[in-house]
């Protein structure tokens, strides 16, 4: 048997820790040839290959954001090393993470009196942070209002450290409304009202908010499906959190942005990963943060600035869910969309098929055509196609072109 045939991973690194013999130090150079090869043959370009991806999340990233992050994967900006093998305390990434922050700032036109975080553990984590932030003990109450399944999921998590209440809930209806603020009951005394600005799994949306009505007149949103898919005046809210899979960034990053009034004020139980005071007293680098994604992130805030702020983002946006929704209610309920017409999503289209034997092949045929991830979430069946900030109008174009198409022989 031959010695390369005997080779095990052991004898490997044994080998690789052999002793050298020590040479006197002179000035040398190393060529990494393969290295420099590899960056000179594949410049970044489009891919005809990458397919319309109408996931909820993780969910289609910007072409150009994405050849950026190719183009810097391997050697960020000279420092001769790739941003995930940065320091989060060196000077390149202490410019990125305040690059970031200043350019969202300046795209949702953030207020000095908030702070911005970035931060780990997903939206889900802000079900318990707001709670253990802003309720003083256990015996505190507050307002949520339950549009679907998010709404629902963080009233729930917030029972563990409050005492919660639903003063509205959609899920008789099956979550196809948002109420009417006039009917809402909301309680002089709660802590905060909460909402979820958009539904992912339901398609319903806010297309205006609450005043809140308690004492410190505190509206907490969950943004995470339409954050930064439209301006928002931050001040009238108290917290925005949001995850960042779906509209600006890969999954990994939650930004929480919060009036810093209500910051320290965190219950005695709360762990030191989940006090807002931490995160803004650290700038969000407490410890090691998801440096990787925040370049992301940041790279979709510029992105997004150089495609003139949010206001053309909207625009793009309702043009988008404008031609998808006219296709469904122009289908004469061969398809349908069970969302009141006047808060329907601009980012998730729930819809169902009248024979909803077809629904199989209406999507296995779809991603025979470069459509994927269109099967509605398991708890609802059903399509869904979401179409963020990133999906381009003709991923729309072309899967309204192949839902008149599925009609016409199925129909
Ligand atoms: N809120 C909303 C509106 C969501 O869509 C999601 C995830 N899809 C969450 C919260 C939970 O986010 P995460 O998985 O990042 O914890």
């Amino acid at each position: 048997m031959s010695a390369a045939a005997t080779t095990t991973p052991n004898s490997l690194l044994l080998n690789r820790h052999k002793p050298t013999r020590i040479l006197s130090p002179r000035p040398f150079t190393v060529r990494c040839t393969a290295a420099t090869q590899t960056a000179a043959a594949t410049p970044p370009t489009a891919s005809s290959t990458r397919l319309f991806n109408f996931a909820a999340g993780p969910a289609t990233l910007p072409e150009p954001v994405l050849l950026k992050a190719q183009s810097e994967l391997y050697d960020y900006q000279g420092s001769g090393m790739s941003v995930m093998e940065m320091s989060h305390r060196g000077k390149h990434f202490l410019s990125i993470i305040q690059k970031a922050e200043s350019d969202l700032r300046a795209l949702l036109d953030i207020p000095d009196s908030y702070s911005v975080l970035f931060l780990q553990g997903g939206a889900t984590s802000q079900f318990s942070s707001v709670p253990l932030n802003l309720c003083g003990s256990s015996e505190d109450t507050a307002d949520y209002v339950v549009t679907g399944s998010w709404s629902d999921k963080a009233f729930k998590e917030a029972q563990r450290f409050c005492s919660p209440k639903v003063i509205w809930s959609g899920k008789a209806d099956k979550y196809v409304k948002i109420p009417n603020f006039d009917d809402l009951e909301q309680n002089p005394d709660a802590t905060y009202l909460h909402i979820c600005a958009n539904e992912t799994i339901h398609g319903v949306e806010f297309k205006d908010y609450p005043v809140p009505k308690n004492k410190g007149g505190i509206l907490v949103a969950d943004m995470s499906s339409n954050f930064c898919s439209k301006p928002v005046d931050v001040s009238k809210f108290g917290i925005i959190y949001a995850g960042a899979q779906k509209n600006v960034g890969p999954s990994g990053v939650t930004m929480v942005i919060i009036r810093k009034d209500l910051i320290g004020n965190a219950q005695g139980i709360t762990p030191i990963m989940l006090d807002y005071k931490i995160h803004h007293e650290n700038k969000s680098l407490y410890n090691t943060p998801p440096c990787y994604g925040i370049y992301m992130c940041g790279l979709v805030f510029e992105h997004l600035l150089e495609l003139g702020g949010l206001a053309g983002v909207e625009k793009m946006n309702k043009k988008k869910a404008d031609l998808l929704y006219r296709a469904i209610d122009e289908s004469k309920g061969f398809y349908r969309c069970p969302v009141e017409k006047s808060v329907r999503s601009l980012m998730n289209v729930p819809f169902t098929l009248e024979k909803s034997e077809l629904e199989g092949d209406f999507i296995k045929e779809a991603e025979k055509e470069g459509m994927v991830q269109l099967k509605g979430h398991r708890s609802v069946g059903g399509m869904r196609a979401s179409i963020y900030n990133a999906m381009p109008y003709a991923g729309v174009e072309k899967l309204v072109g192949f839902m008149k198409d599925f009609q016409a022989r199925h129909g």
